[in-house]
């Protein structure tokens, strides 16, 4: 499952504090609730894939790609002077020319496409 109206979601995302514990694990804010944090985990694959998990609802209930995971891979990659974008197809992610991954859901043809531009 992943969410249907992206774009809005990465907007939302940007907002969203990210604090680094290591380097594969961030602690994001929620968004509902200001007292709330939600621990996101990435790792790395073969090929550009990206797997990450996340302790929201959303997540739980085998959504993918939620605000919390997006503000964490955006923390990342600005590390690197590297901004990311979100796309829900494949073709619409080739289209940009630029570096592309994988960000894998629970089904095969569940992921999130990235791209990575240098900001
Ligand atoms: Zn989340």
């Amino acid at each position: 499952m992943k969410p249907k109206r992206i774009k809005k979601l990465q907007a939302r995302s940007r907002n969203l504090k990210v604090m680094t514990l290591d380097a594969r694990t961030m602690v994001v804010e929620s968004r509902s609730d200001e007292f709330n944090n939600h621990i996101v985990k990435v790792r790395f694959g073969r090929r550009g894939n990206v797997h990450t998990e996340c302790t929201c609802d959303w997540s739980k209930y085998n959504g993918m790609a939620c605000a919390h995971t997006m503000a964490a891979l955006e923390h990342l990659a600005s590390r690197k002077g590297r901004r990311l974008s979100f796309w829900l197809r494949e073709d619409e992610a080739r289209r940009q020319k630029q570096r592309v991954f994988y960000m894998e859901g629970g089904e095969p043809e569940e992921g999130v496409w990235i791209t990575s531009r240098a900001s």
